[in-house]
């Protein structure tokens, strides 16, 4: 069905997937996880949602910078600094960007590809929905599950040299203290420590 904008549509959604129909909806929200937020927000009550909702993903598109006029560069303090709770984390980190040429139209950017926030709902996240627990916890929860936060999934398209941190800014909220109350720095030391691969390179590993 098409976007939950109201209590009558979101209640009709949760009756049908409650009686046994798999239901594909839309909403609009910023993330995956301030999605169960925004329900509650429309009037349905938290049992409704933790007994229905299996997935919630958050998309958003970001465009590629043009392969034909690509080349490293310094990003602006300003972005970097914005960004600097998830990237200090990085060593030897680079960036791209185009430049500007006839195949992308002196853009710099030619196509665009999609990042991910996708948030499974088992029973841990059930039951903080069920007993309405903050956005912070739930977030806190969804990554120690191994979530990938839509920053998350933007900085690791930056690092690989497919799109810029200037468009991951225009699409993420990015909030660094409500992401530190809920352990991000944590969830960002464990993917560090997890990756085997030396220091230096560990900026490229953001995916495992
Ligand atoms: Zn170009």
């Amino acid at each position: 069905m098409g976007d939950i904008r109201d209590q009558e549509t979101a209640e009709i959604a949760f009756r049908a997937s409650l009686t046994g129909h798999l239901v594909f909806s839309t909403l609009h929200t910023n993330s995956a996880v301030s999605s169960v937020a925004r329900l509650l927000n429309i009037g349905l009550e938290p049992y409704l949602i933790s007994s229905s909702v299996s997935l919630l993903v958050a998309q958003r598109l970001v465009r590629l910078i043009c392969s034909s006029c690509k080349h490293q560069y310094v990003p602006e303090n300003e972005i970097l600094s914005k960004f600097k709770g998830y990237l200090r984390h990085y060593r030897n980190q680079k960036f791209f960007k185009g430049e500007g040429c006839e195949q992308c139209n002196f853009t710099g950017f030619y196509g665009r590809t999609s990042i991910f926030e996708i948030l499974r709902i088992d029973d841990k996240i059930k039951d903080l929905i069920f007993h309405k627990a903050s956005e912070a916890l739930i977030l806190k929860q969804a990554l120690n599950n191994g979530m990938k936060t839509l920053v998350d999934s933007g900085i690791s398209k930056v690092l690989a040299g497919l799109t810029t941190l200037e468009e991951v800014a225009k699409v993420t909220e990015i909030s660094e203290e409500k992401e530190a109350a809920a352990g991000l720095m944590d969830h960002l030391d464990q993917i560090v420590s997890q990756s085997s691969v030396h220091p230096e390179k560990r900026s490229f590993y953001i995916e495992n």
